[in-house]
């Protein structure tokens, strides 16, 4: 079987089907969901991979009426822009998605790509995963970054999965984020990906950086940020939301040098923090 690409399509890349964003500020179109799973996101890892396990347990309060209303016009417009919307990430099951994404935390898409085919051939699963020795894994990832604790935590978390799970991924936020290694933005890609679970919105570097110069958070506290954005998005559209911004954050809103005179969302974006 091959591989389920992420990929995404925009203006200046094929297109292909149609989902169509939704929110709950205004009018929800419902939208095809890709078959492939969506794009994952960037990558927050320290020595011990990505962090942040506490989770929000509700959204915030409701939104203003003017940030409700821009929410609206961001999700329309990025979801015209990429009809389509999945990781770039290469995986065929949650398994393969979640070891992904593990590895993806300071490290590019692409490099996570050229490693994985060699993990999976390897450790097809949790069951081969947890019966890994450390030093092989280690040098499986190594050229992903942070290799020591990304091979740790992979045996780790396939370990806990044939312990409490009987060799399955688990569905829900709280089993998730009590793998080794799995925070919240991570078990939020997973649910959403490969389950069709909306918990939350993943909250990357690019997620972070454009929802505040969007003016849809007034925080840089990924949780508190996660908060602010579920409200302003229809649940349904929470993984596309995620997927909008990471490759609208590749392709013109980047962090050092946004392209505001070509955005096409520059009428309803108030640049904060943009000089
Ligand atoms: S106008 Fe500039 S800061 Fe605002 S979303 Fe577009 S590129 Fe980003």
């Amino acid at each position: 079987m091959g591989y389920l690409a992420v990929m995404s399509t925009s203006k200046t890349g094929p297109k292909t089907a149609g989902a169509k964003a939704g929110t709950t500020a205004g009018t929800q179109a419902k939208a095809a969901r890709p078959k492939t799973a969506p794009k994952t996101a960037p990558k927050t890892a320290s020595k011990n991979g990505p962090k942040a396990k506490a989770a929000p347990n509700s959204a915030s309060a409701a939104p203003s009426p003017e940030r409700a209303a821009r929410a609206d016009v961001v999700a329309g417009r990025l979801a015209a822009r990429y009809p389509q919307v999945g990781p770039a990430l290469h995986w065929r099951d949650p398994w393969e998605l979640l070891v992904a994404t593990v590895l993806s935390a300071q490290c590019t898409d692409e490099r996570v790509n050229k490693v994985t085919p060699g993990v999976f051939a390897r450790w097809p699963g949790p069951a081969e995963t947890a019966r890994a020795a450390q030093a092989d894994m280690e040098e499986a990832v190594r050229s992903t970054g942070f290799f020591r604790n990304k091979a740790r935590n992979l045996i780790g978390a396939a370990r806990l999965i044939m312990e409490r799970h009987g060799g399955a991924v688990p569905r829900t936020m709280e089993e998730l984020t009590a793998l080794p290694g799995v925070a919240r933005k991570t078990a939020n890609i997973v649910l959403s990906n490969a389950f069709g679970v909306h918990e939350g919105i993943a909250v990357d570097t690019h997620v972070k950086r454009i929802s505040f110069r969007l003016g849809l958070t007034d925080s840089e506290d990924p949780l508190v940020i996660e908060r602010d954005l579920m409200p302003l998005f229809a649940r349904e559209r929470w993984g596309d939301v995620n997927h909008y911004l990471v490759f609208f954050g590749r392709e013109v809103c980047a962090a050092r040098k946004p392209l505001c005179g070509a955005c096409e969302l520059a009428d309803v974006c108030p640049r904060r923090g943009v000089r």
